[in-house]
């Protein structure tokens, strides 16, 4: 039996970021990760010589107020990064691109171009002042959502006039804010913003709310990076930082029940023996937390759990192609005439290794890409012909000059199976909780998991998706803790 201060199970970003805070603080911290290698989602993988991103791809969260920046700046850990000229390119279902510029000028006047000039700068400028006041606020409000009386008065403490109002875009869905500047009737644009929204948002404009689908879709007018070797490199330096603080990553140990006493909990699982903790975090999704706890310990949890035709999962595929000339835009989001057969997604979004990044191939004159898109309902949406898929993606990049048939060395693909097995998150659904107008922002899913000494992050507590929101979803969680207990 070995005993820590704290267990964290699950080392994905919001793992990594509660164990780094709590060790930071001189607490004694065991990450249990039932896989072999740590990240989950934001991870990388070797294979027949190219190395591929797990999951994420995209990175932002390193510019102030945001939660990346905040867990370096507490730690001091270094990331080495690369600052990406142009965060993301779309591909319109006519064929036309679109270039997402950072600058949110030069990008107004890409929209405009694209969508005609009606009010496409009154619409942006107005997304880009919510997503400017949603980063400034989030770490200002650590103890959100509350669920205490002292979380009130906590809020009550950091709140001003710009936060009330705000706060009425938390009602007003994305759908209704095209609306008001009546853009509703631009069906090019309301295709590109459901696609937008759907890999920043997990959901179309009807169920977002303005508050999260205004940064979310502006998230490519703040820096966004890429980091060499994939985003295992992002991980590694957060995990080594841990050892150095006395704490330790227990890798392939799969928690499988917990028991609470008197002194904290007890955490058994599948091979690696029994852990005792005095403090635990849950890093995994709240639907594999809730059958670890025995005699119904969370009801209250059991409320507000997500099903299968709630969530998504995501078909993804990796590709190792000869290419002489690699592009210098990485990221691509493809919108496609007809929906992917079998998996029903409307559009890809292909990801390519930075061109000055040798590293993931030990050969050269080869790009390593992932492409992903979304699959609905995992649970009951089995992709029976995988090499069908593979085939029409294919097809597709081949169409806009991305590569060519013949130069592919390697690919693979992977469905919600494959993601149940690398992560073991219920039915395979990834990309964390979408988001639903009937759930209101302080209606998300709490830190405080039982009300006593056991906490909650991840992408499907608050406030969601993505790697900046599993950060932030891990900050709360020790902030919670900290004020709580210690
Ligand atoms: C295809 C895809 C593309 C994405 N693209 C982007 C992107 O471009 N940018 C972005 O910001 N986000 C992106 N995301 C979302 C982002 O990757 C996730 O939201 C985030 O990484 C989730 O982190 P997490 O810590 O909540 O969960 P996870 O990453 O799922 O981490 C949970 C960890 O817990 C472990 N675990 C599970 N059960 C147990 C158990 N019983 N015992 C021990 N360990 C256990 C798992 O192995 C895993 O390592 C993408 C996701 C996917 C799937």
């Amino acid at each position: 039996m070995k005993e820590f201060d704290v267990c964290v199970i699950g080392s994905g970003m919001a793992g990594i970021t509660s164990a780094c805070l709590l060790a930071q603080k001189g607490m004694r911290v065991g990450l249990l990760e039932q896989n072999w290698i740590p990240g989950g989602c934001t991870s990388a993988y070797p294979r027949k010589g190219y190395i591929f991103e797990t999951g994420a791809t995209t990175l932002v969260g390193l510019d102030p107020h945001m939660p990346l920046k905040y867990l370096i700046d507490q730690t001091g850990v270094k990331i080495k990064s690369r600052k990406l000229e142009i965060p993301m390119s779309v591909y319109l279902k006519d064929g036309r691109k679109i270039i997402r510029h950072q600058n949110l000028e030069a990008w107004i006047k890409e929209a405009e171009q694209i969508f005609g000039n009606k009010n496409q700068r009154k619409f942006w400028e107005d997304c880009f002042k919510v997503s400017q006041f949603v980063w400034e606020t989030s770490l200002k409000q650590k103890m959100f959502p509350p669920s205490r009386f002292s979380d009130l008065l906590h809020a009550a403490k950091n709140v001003n006039l710009q936060q009330f109002q705000f706060a009425k875009y938390a009602f007003i869905s994305m759908k209704d804010f095209l609306s008001k500047y009546e853009l509703l009737e631009n069906q090019t644009f309301v295709d590109f913003i459901n696609e937008q929204l759907l890999i920043t948002a997990q959901n179309h404009m009807e169920e977002v709310n303005v508050l999260f689908g205004a940064t979310a879709l502006c998230y490519t007018n703040y820096s966004n990076y890429y980091v060499d070797g994939g985003l295992i490199n992002l991980v590694n330096p957060f995990i080594d930082y841990l050892q150095e603080k006395n704490g330790e990553l227990q890798l392939r140990t799969e928690v499988t029940s917990i028991e609470k006493n008197e002194n904290g909990y007890q955490i058994y699982t599948k091979k690696e023996g029994e852990y005792r903790c005095k403090y635990l975090i849950s890093a995994i999704p709240i639907n594999n937390t809730l059958p670890l706890f025995k005699n119904g310990t969370l009801k209250k949890v059991k409320e507000k759990i997500l099903g299968s035709k709630s969530l998504n999962s995501a078909f993804q595929m990796g590709i190792a192609f000869k290419n002489s000339n690699p592009a210098p835009i990485i990221h691509h989001q493809i919108h496609l005439e007809t929906p992917l057969n079998q998996v029903g997604a409307k559009s890809i979004f292909l990801s390519l290794n930075h061109p000055e990044d040798t590293s993931r191939s030990q050969e050269s004159g080869i790009s390593v890409a992932s492409v992903s898109c979304h699959i609905a309902d995992p649970e009951n949406n089995y992709i029976h012909h995988k090499e069908k898929v593979e085939k029409e993606i294919i097809h597709k990049l081949e169409s806009l000059d991305f590569l060519q048939k013949e130069n592919i060395v390697y690919q693979h693909s992977s469905t919600a199976k494959s993601w149940q097995k690398w992560t073991k998150r219920a039915f395979g659904f990834v990309g964390g909780y979408p988001q639903y107008m009937h759930i209101k922002p302080w209606q998300m899913n709490d830190a405080r998991l039982d009300q006593d000494k056991a906490y909650i992050c991840g992408d499907t507590t608050y406030p969601g998706q993505g790697i900046p929101g599993a950060t932030l979803s891990g900050i709360i969680a020790v902030e919670k803790l900290t004020r709580d207990h210690l």
